[in-house]
């Protein structure tokens, strides 16, 4: 019998992206379609969600949510079967989907997220939509959980930890405007340092969490990794799994991709040097035989973007040279930016956020460098190993899952993909950049590092039939009447 999930999200590639959460919940609904599982994404109405919404339909008229106007749109847009927030005092801005112009958090976050949850537990909670379960993303659909919860809904709630970093923390004096019971403020509920955290809400509310990646989900059990929710995360151990991301093998595909001005694949790799040419005109940089290594990343100290500013002189001296798309803290952009005017022609920085670019970097520069301190999963790395762009990564999260590391065994074996590496420090980081380098200069060994990287499946096929699995290990399994004619259409 078909399923149907309620996937609660405040970002869905290709309407809104920040980062991975975005691809996941894009690509989500098409994992796990073949396993009979059907996804409806309730979203934010942003801007570009209201601008791309087709075959509209009005599934509830409310007056309000929590005291904000609002009503729920069904439709759909980009191939997502969606139900939309339209709340357009919350919503209707432009610019990111979390930042003000100049970079900051909105003050009404907690409104707008708070918006969400209750959304989605009003859906949920309502018999004719038909759903058996909820799967809620991340801080900013933990109220979801929550709402689940204290309302004692009988449809149950998935929260997957997409980065355990953010925690969705408010002044405990938003708490009324919640409108949960006064007991919600507590230990057992959503308070959390004397305020309410949306995370500990999805963590603390939900039947089960999921994090994603296998590494990461041992991880944020311990002190170094759990940024606080370590004991919540241990005490609730026999329900967190780590279900590692896909990628969409079909936008990310070196042999079709038409944002390469040389498609190939792993038979005709040499094409990727006319990719190569590209990325060196576009960032300045002289031709040479060193490895061209690229970012494409946020640029904050989690991503290790600092660690990689210190080390960047010696890297150019070892013969590499690096191309950087990225933006995030101002003080890494600037510093990058002096790296760039220290060394022209060796190092080229677009600060920004630019798809096409990434694209082509993957199908041109040599490796990807991912220094992070912490990595709950990671795609750019997927993406250099299916481009042939060898991933040179730290042994963390996400990362340690995708990555054999080109030590002798694995190099001998012919199974090595990648590098890895231990402390996110300038050392380590050269270290493993000078065994990179070096292993450049063997032609042949590195062409069997990036074929062997080609041949790794991460398509959504594996992940998708794990997390329909725990979706039917956790559904609600009594009979409910048939969706009525307000259902959502997807
Ligand atoms: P995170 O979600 O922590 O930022 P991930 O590796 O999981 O890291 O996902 C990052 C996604 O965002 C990838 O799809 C990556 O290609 C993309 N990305 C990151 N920075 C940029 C940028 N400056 N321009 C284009 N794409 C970017």
């Amino acid at each position: 019998m078909t399923m149907r999930v309620l996937s609660v999200v405040s970002e869905a590639y290709p309407l809104v992206k920040t980062g991975g959460l975005g691809d996941v919940a894009g690509a989500l609904p098409a994992a796990v379609a073949p396993h009979d599982a059907q996804v409806t994404t309730l979203i934010p109405g942003y801007p570009a969600v209201m601008k791309a919404l087709e075959r509209r339909e009005v599934v509830r008229p409310l007056a309000d949510i929590l005291g904000a106007p609002a009503r729920l749109v069904s439709g759909t847009a980009a191939g997502l079967g969606l139900i939309v927030v339209d709340a357009p005092e919350l919503f209707a801005r432009e610019v990111g989907p979390y930042t003000n112009p100049a970079g900051n958090d909105w003050t009404d976050n907690w409104l707008r997220f708070a918006v969400l949850g209750r959304a989605a537990a009003d859906l949920a909670e309502d018999p004719a939509q038909g759903f058996d379960l909820v799967h809620a993303h991340d801080w900013q659909a933990g109220m979801a959980a929550a709402y689940l919860r204290f309302d004692h809904a009988a449809v149950p709630c998935i929260f997957t930890i997409h980065n355990i970093a953010f925690p969705g923390w408010f002044p405990a004096e938003i708490f009324p405007a919640l409108r949960l019971p006064a007991r919600a403020f507590a230990m057992e509920g959503v308070e959390y340092y004397g305020g309410v955290s949306f995370l500990k809400a999805g963590l603390w509310s939900a039947d089960a969490i999921t994090t994603v990646s296998p590494t990461y989900a041992e991880e944020i059990r311990t002190k170094q990794y759990g940024m606080g929710f370590e004991g919540l995360i241990a005490v609730r151990a026999e329900r967190v799994f780590g279900i590692v991301n896909g990628i969409d093998v079909e936008a990310w595909n070196p042999a079709t991709d038409a944002n390469l001005a040389a498609p190939y694949d792993a038979r005709s790799l040499h094409q990727r040097r006319i990719n190569k040419r590209g990325i060196e005109t576009a960032f300045g940089l002289q031709e040479s035989n060193g490895p061209l290594f690229c970012v494409v990343s946020r640029l904050t100290a989690q991503k290790g973007m600092d660690v990689l500013a210190a080390a960047t002189d010696e890297l150019v001296a070892l013969g590499g040279r690096i191309t950087l798309l990225g933006s995030g803290d101002a003080k890494l952009e600037a510093a990058f930016e002096t790296a760039a005017a220290r060394h022209p022609g060796k190092i080229g920085v677009k600060i920004g956020y630019d798809e096409v670019l990434s694209h082509r970097l993957q199908g041109g520069a040599d490796a990807i460098l991912i220094p992070s301190r912490f990595e709950p999963c990671g795609l750019t790395q997927m993406y250099g190993l299916r481009y042939g762009c060898v991933p040179v990564a730290a042994r963390t999260g996400g990362l340690s899952d995708t990555i054999i590391d080109a030590n002798e065994a694995a190099l001998s074996a012919g199974v090595a993909t990648g590098f890895l590496f231990d402390d996110v420090t300038p050392q380590s980081l050269m270290h493993t950049l000078a065994r990179a380098t070096a292993l450049f200069g063997d032609r042949k060994a590195w062409r069997g590092l990036q074929e062997q990287g080609m041949k790794a499946d991460f398509s959504w096929a594996r992940s998708g039939q794990k997390y329909t699995e725990l979706y039917r290990r956790f559904a609600k399994h009594d009979a409910r009447p048939a969706p009525s004619k307000t259902a959502v259409r997807n």
